[in-house]
């Protein structure tokens, strides 16, 4: 198979494979190394086996009206639709309705420079405008949860530019496409399937030598027998901050010769920011049958180790997902599955109030998804700590017209860590390698 293309991208997630989309739709012959068996990187769906229904390993929403991925889900008629956004908490032995009381987003979306941990604003919005205890303790696991983030070290700033955003986009209300996430990439990768030597599956890149006007990528499948060389005029590369902070011989990271000292000093100031979900099937919706809990889609309970709960409304089925980012996943993730599986019990049968032993019964099984162990990815999505927002754009920058970067932490607009927003930099990456055609 021909390993010399005019562009080599690396990595088949949502920007690699928005990117290979644009530059082939332009004419230009593309070839894409992907480290996995499959694409769509953190948008992993499976289907359940007993059900069918779509579970999402990795993103699950869509946040707000973004247009592009609007356009692609209109385009392959897939069905969005809002979840069920009502909200309650468990505070201190009770569960409390959510209101207008206990929101923080308007607070973080108005942070100002000087840049600071977002903790610290926290703290000081919490003693002058006298917030209760329990709207510290939510405002704080939204941002541990929402942003993958330590409060005590991720920028308040960055966060006040990605609640802007999102609110610009309609807000964080959040939908699903009931087909699954993975169906709005999946159609672009089948575009690609058609030209035979574009898609390179089990294709890690190891090695990318380059030069003004060419780049040379050595590659292994994932048992470690060579690929060869693939060679191009330029590179798109869209890979997870997580491996591109990675060192060689760890596995999926990769070596730029000669390398990239500024590229490599603004990755290393920003951070991946743990996530871990645990995807539980249980025997009934026993949440619906409970007066207290049957209205809700969401369940919080930011003192407990597993503090963010959903349903999948619309979908009618038995699944609870639970949600843990920050350092509290970050310390789950060093645990064995089963005890993560037994604090996500307990913390259910803490805010259902039902025994622990009706909640293991209940459970028909479960999947504990630890986004820190996936090779590929190392981690859930970029966190920004406090004063490092330019990091973003120092790595989006690309090198003497010959290395183009795209992924979800190049997004300058706000959009990092998000499905819409890592499409937008693959496109962006696409329309600069156009320019210099
Ligand atoms: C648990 C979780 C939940 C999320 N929830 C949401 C959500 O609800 N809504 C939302 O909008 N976003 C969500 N996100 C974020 C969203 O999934 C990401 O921002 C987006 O998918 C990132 O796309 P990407 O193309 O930048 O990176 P990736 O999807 O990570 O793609 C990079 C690709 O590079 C490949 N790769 C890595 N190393 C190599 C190598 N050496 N050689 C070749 N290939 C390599 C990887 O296998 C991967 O396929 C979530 C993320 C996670 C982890």
């Amino acid at each position: 198979m021909d390993r010399r293309s005019d562009v080599i991208v690396l990595g088949a997630g949502a920007a690699g494979l928005a990117a290979a989309d644009r530059l082939t739709r332009a004419g230009l012959r593309v070839t894409v190394l992907e480290a996995r068996d499959r694409v769509g990187g953190r948008v992993h769906t499976v289907a359940d086996p007993l059900t069918g229904t779509p579970l999402e390993l990795g993103a699950e929403f869509l946040h707000g009206k973004p247009p592009l991925l609007r356009k692609l889900t209109h385009r392959e008629k897939l069905t969005v639709r809002p979840c069920n956004d009502r909200h309650v908490f468990f505070w201190r032995g009770q569960l409390h309705e959510w209101s207008e009381d206990f929101e923080s987003t308007q607070a973080l979306a108005e942070a100002e420079p000087p840049d600071r941990p977002v903790g610290e604003l926290l703290r000081e919005l919490a003693q002058t405008e006298r917030w209760p205890p329990a709207k510290v303790a939510l405002a704080r696991s939204y941002v541990e949860g929402f942003y993958a983030a330590s409060a005590d070290t991720a920028s308040a700033v960055a966060i006040a530019q990605m609640e802007q955003a999102a609110e610009a986009l309609g807000g964080i209300t959040p939908s699903r496409v009931l087909e699954g996430y993975g169906r709005v990439l999946e159609p672009l990768a089948e575009k690609l399937l058609k030209r035979p030597g574009t898609l390179w599956l089990n294709a890690v890149a190891e090695e990318i030598q380059w030069s003004r006007g060419h780049v040379r990528v050595r590659a292994r499948n994932r048992e470690g027998t060579p690929l060869g060389l693939f060679d191009a005029r330029r590179a798109i590369i869209t890979l997870p901050v997580g491996v591109l902070r990675a060192r060689p011989p760890q596995r999926g990271a990769v070596r730029f010769t000669p390398r990239l000292p500024a590229k490599e000093r603004a990755w290393s100031r920003l951070e991946m920011g743990p996530l871990m979900k645990v995807l539980l099937r249980f025997r009934s919706d026993f949440w619906r049958e409970l007066p207290a809990t049957r209205r809700y889609g969401f369940f919080h309970a930011p003192a407990l180790p597993i503090p963010t709960w959903w349903t999948l409304e619309p979908h009618r089925s038995r699944h609870l997902v639970g949600w843990v980012g920050g350092p509290g996943a970050l310390e789950l993730s060093r645990l064995p599955e089963q005890q993560v599986l037994l604090k996500a019990l307990k913390t259910l049968a803490r805010i259902f109030n039902l025994p622990l032993l009706s909640m293991r019964a209940e459970l028909e099984s479960w999947r504990v998804v630890n986004w820190q162990k996936e090779p590929f990815t190392l981690g859930g999505y970029c966190v920004i700590p406090s004063g490092a927002l330019d990091a973003l754009e120092e790595i989006a920058t690309p090198v003497q017209g010959t290395l183009f970067f795209a992924g979800e932490a190049t997004n300058t607009d706000g959009e990092e860590g998000t499905v819409h927003g890592a499409m937008e930099t693959g496109l962006r990456a696409a329309r600069q390698v156009l320019e210099h055609r």
